[in-house]
């Protein structure tokens, strides 16, 4: 079906950051199949575990009990604030799991029937009906109406819209179940969530019971420089969502709670595919591989040159370049409102330059190059952008 605008290349082999078309032509890849490809193409221990684990077994379903699995949820929760995994295939469904969660806690802790989930505007939290509708951004819901109810918005980073909302929500006692919020948000623009606003906002949460679940699809997995977006806030979720990169590649999403807001009971929620042991064997290999090579370092290294770079860039194009925003290797160049240049523009001329960026928004052109990105391959990102930008002064 025509979902999809797609750009006129066919990509038929990676390795590392770089893939190539079928013409042979050779592209430096800072999209990453978008956040995903986490050790970049073709990594050798991940094709190595993956092999061997196509050779051992692939699926079995969720009526056994599956080592991978265990493997993979002892990491997590060894490795993040939270006790107990859910697992699924994209970061829609992680988050329909923590929407399902709110709703559920919110009944049976807290005896609400009608729970109201709060989300931010310019959000993006998945393409499935409950995900959509929980998006703050009406683009995503035009045509689709009538969406989910019980979801309601407030202005990201901005505390007193948090508080007029939930104030006007629970004017007639409580309703409000749950805040689903990004620590960066990705799609809606490359957003930074500010420190002051999620601590007051955790405060809040905590005062009113209300759960906070924070949508780390795309932050989560060493994107931002530490494993969890949530740690450079200095706070901790008491659940949180993650897909992208969780499986270099492969698709697997998982739900992260606390002990105390786990109100799931078997039979509660399912999936077929969910935690099958190749997904799983590929989340371990991306872990255990971004420890071994100490990438989350190399990420705040990579993710400082990249960004000075990009800064450097605005000072040459004034005209165009508006602001550098960005954590770890996950950056974006804003657009000036005034210019012809479109984000979607851009990545079309990229295509000319032999290089790989993606938009956010209409302004925004987004860069999460694989984690493993080198110094000298950002320096070429530079000079590739610098290019682009050369050609449409
Ligand atoms: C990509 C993304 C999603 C949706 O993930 P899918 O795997 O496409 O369903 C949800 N939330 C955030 C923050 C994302 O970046």
């Amino acid at each position: 079906m025509d979902t999809y605008n797609r750009l006129p290349i066919s990509i038929t082999r990676g390795k590392g950051c770089w893939v190539w078309d079928q013409e042979g032509k050779r592209y430096l890849d800072a999209v990453a199949g978008i956040a995903t490809c986490t050790l970049g193409h073709s990594d050798n221990a991940v094709r190595r575990s993956l092999i061997k684990q196509l050779n051992q077994i692939q699926h079995v379903s969720n009526l056994y009990q599956i080592p991978e699995q265990e493997a993979l949820a002892h990491w997590l929760v060894n490795h993040s604030c939270a006790d107990k995994v859910f697992f699924c295939n994209s970061g829609a469904e992680a988050n329909e799991a923590a929407i399902k969660l709110a709703r559920k806690y919110a009944h049976k802790k807290r005896k609400i029937d009608r729970p109201v989930i709060l989300t931010a505007t310019s959000s993006f939290h998945g393409r499935t009906l409950a995900t959509v509708s929980a998006t703050g951004q009406p683009r995503y819901h035009k045509g689709f109406e009538p969406i989910v109810e019980g979801f309601e918005f407030f202005n990201y980073n901005d505390f007193p819209s948090f508080e007029t909302l939930l104030e006007q929500v629970d004017i007639n006692g409580p309703r409000v179940a749950a805040v689903l919020i990004e620590t960066v948000q990705g799609e809606g623009g490359i957003h930074i969530g500010s420190e002051m606003f999620f601590q007051r906002l955790k405060e809040r949460c905590l005062k009113e019971k209300v759960l906070l679940i924070f949508d780390e699809v795309q932050t989560g997995m060493g994107r931002t420089g530490n494993w969890w977006g949530y740690e450079h806030l200095g706070i901790e979720p008491d659940a949180f969502t993650i897909a992208k990169g969780l499986g270099g590649g492969h698709a697997i999403g998982a739900l992260m709670v606390k002990q105390h807001a786990d109100v799931f009971e078997a039979g509660d929620h399912a999936s077929t595919f969910g935690g099958n042991p190749f997904a799983c064997k590929a989340g371990i290999t991306v872990a255990t591989e971004i420890e071994r090579r100490n990438l989350l370092m190399e990420v705040n290294h990579r993710g400082s040159q990249l960004k000075e770079g990009l800064i450097a860039l605005m000072k040459l194009f004034p005209k165009q370049i508006k602001e550098v925003r960005g954590l770890g290797l996950m950056q974006g160049l804003v657009l000036k409102e005034n210019t012809k240049l479109t984000a979607q523009l851009f990545v079309k001329a990229a295509l000319d330059q032999k290089l790989l960026v993606v938009a956010a928004g209409p302004r925004v052109i987004r860069m999460v190059p694989p984690l493993v990105i080198k110094r000298n391959e950002v320096r070429d990102l530079l000079k590739r952008l610098e290019v682009t930008f050369r050609n449409y002064e």
